[in-house]
């Protein structure tokens, strides 16, 4: 970069430091130095700068440069997360990616299940609850009797629990976190689906899509009947 041989009012050294921050001279996570500052100012050969180079003129020109658009202190923007992501079991990341997915709930979790014996997924159910996310899940009424099935795990947990007795078999594998995230497959939420079988499943950021399942999810609580351990 150039030095030029004319000083400048206060404005154009303020947009010179943006330009200077972008062009990587000066740091983008903090504010440059006090020694860097004198050096930029000699370099530009302004003679007598109205500044005095002071941690508070730091702090100043800090506050300046946040005035003009550019955080002196802001990270980068985090990326945004991909709309779709698909896993394919056996042993390819499924159960994680339900667990993670859950495990970024704050308000409300809606679960279709057929067969349901994943203990680390009732875990994460049941820990969402505890955080003061609202969890209903309907499952189909085979899972009452269903040999390893977590239905007691979850209902302990404090998750709701309905049984959906109205068809063949209730087959869908859903869930809808937060009204933002569908997940989906054929995968069922079970340690066969993740470590034995051929399954797939998919995470979808969508509302769009989240509506749909919501208003589907409706459509089976409403001919479904809440579940009460025996006691
Ligand atoms: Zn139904």
């Amino acid at each position: 970069m150039n030095p030029t041989n004319t000083a400048q009012p206060i404005t154009s050294q303020l947009i010179d430091i943006v330009a200077l921050r972008v062009s990587g001279v000066f740091p983008t996570a903090r504010p440059p130095s006090i020694r860097t500052l004198r050096d930029w100012t000699r370099l530009r050969r302004i003679p007598h700068h109205p500044l005095k180079f002071t941690r508070a003129t730091g702090l100043l020109l800090s506050l300046a440069l946040c005035l003009t658009g550019t955080s002196t202190r802001s990270a980068p923007p985090a990326p945004l997360p991909p709309a779709a992501e698909v896993y394919f079991s056996p042993h390819g990341g499924c159960t994680e990616a339900v667990v993670r997915e859950l495990g970024k709930a704050r308000q409300t979790v809606l679960v279709q299940a057929y067969s349901f014996t994943s203990k680390p997924i009732a875990a994460a159910l049941v820990a969402a609850h505890q955080r003061g996310v609202a969890v209903t899940i309907i499952l189909d009424d085979g899972d009452v009797t269903a040999r390893g099935s977590v239905i007691g795990v979850v209902v302990a947990g404090g998750d709701t629990v309905l049984l959906d007795a109205k068809h063949a078999i209730a087959h869908n594998k859903i869930m809808v976190i937060d009204g933002a995230v569908v997940l989906t497959g054929s995968f069922n939420f079970t340690a066969a689906a993740e470590n034995s079988n051929a399954e797939n499943l998919l995470v979808l950021r969508s509302a769009a899509l989240a509506t749909q399942y919501t208003a589907n999810w409706h459509e089976h609580e409403a001919h479904s009947t809440k579940y009460a351990p025996a006691k």
